[in-house]
């Protein structure tokens, strides 16, 4: 089943204003490869900058609470995502599942309140070394899914309208140049593909499975042509233009 190729930036906790010019050039580019869906999650705090600096790609954000308002000191809801001009929001990066003990029943109640706010949603999911080597990552990486993808009222239909993405993102592969091998690539984005499915049904095909885990200018073209790979979800690399744009322009047929 063919995806629009869709390539995302996440600036983590990166980023002042000083750092509009690079998304500029960034989304001129983007405007060069039609083909691609371009897009960047900086942190909450340019987004609404972003949205205003940027025309052909995507602005998102990282994480969003699952309740609309409230007292939930320092949250952000997926209304105010909407507000300030972010398209999609990022949900269960392994570094908010880490850091803020999110859990797939979370991560699952945030994806339905994205959805229902009209964002699209990126679930990350994505095993440790240890459950790697212990021959468990098949197992958690479905687990993953099957506890964490948005299952409310309307989430059927975002997911046919294709506002519905996963990154598998290996945890020992975020920010360490060490990359997953595509054939481990391939078979992952398989399992993966099977839970939608079965989740989903038909409707499953239309979720973009991206991989994420170090993807650099190096190593996009070899990870974007393998079977199953609809994308990239990209941290340090999507820092700067330079650094990004060759992983867009890996993922199209050229400039139009
Ligand atoms: C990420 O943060 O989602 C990520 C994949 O980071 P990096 O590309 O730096 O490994």
């Amino acid at each position: 089943m063919p995806h629009r190729p869709y390539i995302v930036g996440n600036w983590k906790m990166n980023g002042t204003r000083a750092m509009l010019a690079e998304a500029r050039a960034i989304d001129r580019a983007a405007g060069r490869y039609p083909d691609v869906q371009v897009a960047l999650a900086p942190p909450f705090t340019l987004i609404g900058a972003l949205r205003e600096a940027v025309s052909a790609m995507g602005v998102g954000g990282q994480d969003c609470h699952t309740q609309p308002k409230g007292a939930h000191t320092g949250d952000v809801s997926a209304a105010m995502l909407v507000d300030t001009g972010a398209d999609f929001v990022i949900l269960g990066h392994s570094e908010r599942r880490k850091d803020h003990g999110e859990g797939n029943a979370v991560v699952q109640a945030k994806a339905d309140a994205a959805l229902a706010a009209g964002l699209a949603v990126i679930v990350c999911v994505g095993e440790t070394l240890a459950e790697r080597d212990a021959g468990k990552a098949d197992k958690v990486v479905a687990g993953q899914v099957d506890g964490s993808m948005p299952v409310g009222e309307g989430a059927l239909d975002a997911v046919a309208a294709g506002k519905v993405a996963v990154a598998y993102e290996p945890v020992w592969a975020i920010g360490t140049g060490r990359v997953a091998d595509v054939p481990d690539v391939v078979a992952m984005h398989a399992t993966i593909r099977a839970r939608l499915t079965a989740i989903y049904g038909e409707a499953g095909d239309k979720v973009r499975i991206l991989y994420g885990g170090s993807v650099n200018a190096g190593n996009a073209a070899d990870l974007l042509a393998a079977e199953g790979v609809s994308g990239a979800l990209v941290g340090g690399a999507s820092l700067t233009a330079d650094a990004f744009l060759p992983i867009v322009a890996a993922a199209g047929t050229g400039e139009a």
